[in-house]
């Protein structure tokens, strides 16, 4: 059993009252690490820390070095993969093959934007006045709370972090309290990198103990988040009290949208990865798959071909395509929506129970599972489930495409397959989403814009421009006239 202590001001430290609570491997079900339970005033002190920083050395680095620090960060990520995207399987059982991918790629934000660090400009501006020198500088709005959820705890850290350390701000970050671990191997890494103290804090413990005060701090300049939208929404009116910046990745009910068109082998692959990958516990599952109805029998044949073949267990074998659902309050939510679902006439084609077996009964596995006959109107097609449950609608024309794809709360994602490349733009256009993939799904990159409108959330991650939800524009007027005003009494 392995002990996790906080980080705070550059060092691992007990709960200021000494609490702990258990991590539990999903797969396992065993408890194998406890982590420091945290409070209000474990925020106290990193806020203060963080606050302490940005005065200090820091504050004063140029944002050269701040870059090559963050570079320095990006290489220790890489070094240490293996061992990170072990401890996030651990904690949130997730298949290895997708967190060691997801951890290597990792270290691409801290050389992005790293690289961004010193290319933060201001503009000289030519002022419609005489004697007048005008500029604008981008300051860094000052200590950042960022709070995540457990689905990939170390990319979030970095599609945070990166870009407001990048800005020069300091950051307290608050991983979930499910998979706690990653984020304080990662804390180690920015000391073993030459970060200096109070740069960068994790606080851990639950959401109303430490992501409440930390929101709600007074030297809080900015809340970043990632989570369901009714945390979200908590989160968000908590932070308006205070008036503090505020980004939110929240959830989704994602449309992959199919047309007759389409290379139906690609398409049936591309819902199965929009789905069945990550166990369906990804924001961006395209958990809602419209069909044109004219290949809709033909499309689903080859789904079910493909969805059969997922083979389920231990999610760090390299040969298992779905691992377990992470905590058990979400199997209960899966669970309870398959029945919603089929209380509301949807047609179960696959799975539809808990997978149980050998090597399966520890743990809470749910089978890959299809419902057809859905309709838009069904709680299954509004409502985000976040398990490997999906639910095929059918669809006439392109018109109709449109108006079902939209017609959800949501607006993070969406897929579109075809071959006609008029469609294609349309459907890119007409589709109110924050990502729209054209004949592939699930892509993310650093460099590009990660983010979703409507009930998905505000503001983006990733991509140069990311790294304006850190900043502040500050305008500079200097009057190079030594006159003294016509008139003190107008504005000048
Ligand atoms: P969650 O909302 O339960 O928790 C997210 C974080 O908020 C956790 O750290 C939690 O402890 C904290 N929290 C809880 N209550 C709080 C409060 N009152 N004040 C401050 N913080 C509080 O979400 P989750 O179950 O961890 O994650 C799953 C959700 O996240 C899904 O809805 C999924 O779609 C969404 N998600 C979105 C993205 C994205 O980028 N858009 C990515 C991954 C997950």
């Amino acid at each position: 059993m392995q002990t996790y202590q906080m980080f705070i001001n550059g060092r691992f430290c007990d709960a200021a009252d000494g609490g702990w609570f258990d991590s539990e491997n999903p797969y396992s079900g065993e408890v194998w690490a406890r982590i420091a339970r945290g409070s209000a005033a474990d925020v106290d002190a990193a806020v203060a820390a963080a606050k302490a920083a940005l005065g200090g050395e820091w504050g004063r680095m140029t944002a050269s070095a701040r870059g090559k620090l963050m570079r320095r960060l990006g290489d220790l990520v890489l070094a240490n993969a293996e061992r990170l995207a072990e401890i996030e399987v651990r904690d949130n059982g997730k298949l290895y093959a997708e967190m060691i991918g997801q951890v290597r790629y990792n270290s691409e934000w801290w050389y992005y934007f790293g690289g961004l660090a010193d290319k933060i400009q201001g503009a000289v501006v030519p002022i419609d006045k005489p004697d007048m020198l005008t500029y604008t500088t981008s300051e860094p709005l000052g200590v950042v709370a960022a709070l995540t959820a457990w689905n990939s705890p170390l990319l979030f850290v970095a599609w945070k972090c990166a870009a407001a350390l990048a800005a020069g701000c300091t950051v307290v970050l608050k991983p979930s309290e499910f998979t706690s671990a990653s984020t304080l191997e990662f804390a180690a890494l920015t000391k073993e990198a030459g970060f200096p103290d109070g740069v960068f804090n994790v606080v851990t413990g639950f959401g109303q103990d430490v992501g409440a005060p930390l929101v709600a701090h007074r030297d809080v300049n900015k809340v970043t988040f990632t989570g369901s939208d009714a945390t979200g929404a908590a989160v968000y009116q908590a932070a308006a009290k205070g008036l503090k910046r505020v980004s939110l990745e929240l959830g989704g009910k994602s449309p992959n949208i199919v047309f007759a068109d389409a290379d139906l082998d690609q398409a049936a692959a591309g819902a199965i990865s929009g789905i069945f990958a990550a166990t369906g516990q990804t924001c961006v599952a395209g958990s809602r798959l419209l069909v044109q109805n004219s290949v809709r029998e033909a499309f689903l044949e080859k789904l079910l071909a493909l969805a059969t073949q997922a083979r389920i267990g231990d999610p760090m074998q390299a040969d298992v395509h779905v691992g377990p659902v992470t905590t058990k309050p979400q199997f209960d939510k899966i669970m309870s929506y398959i029945d919603i679902a089929k209380a509301e006439g949807a047609r179960c084609v696959l799975g539809g129970k808990r997978a149980s077996g050998p090597g399966l009964d520890q743990a809470n596995f749910v089978e890959p599972t299809i419902f057809t006959d859905v309709t838009n109107d069904m709680r299954i097609a509004q409502e985000e489930v976040f398990g490997p449950v999906l639910s095929v609608i059918g669809f006439e024309d392109e018109a109709e495409a449109v108006r079902i794809g939209n017609d959800v709360i949501y607006g993070l994602a969406a897929g579109v397959w075809t071959k006609d490349i008029g469609r294609a733009v349309r459907m890119t256009k007409a589709l109110r989403a924050g990502m729209v993939w054209v004949n592939t799904y699930r892509a993310v990159s650093y460099m590009m814009p990660f983010g979703g409108i409507k009930n998905s959330g505000l503001g983006r991650e990733s991509g140069m421009d990311s790294i304006k939800e850190f900043l502040e524009t500050k305008s500079v007027w200097i009057n190079t006239s030594d006159a003294p005003p016509a008139n003190p009494f107008t504005m000048r």
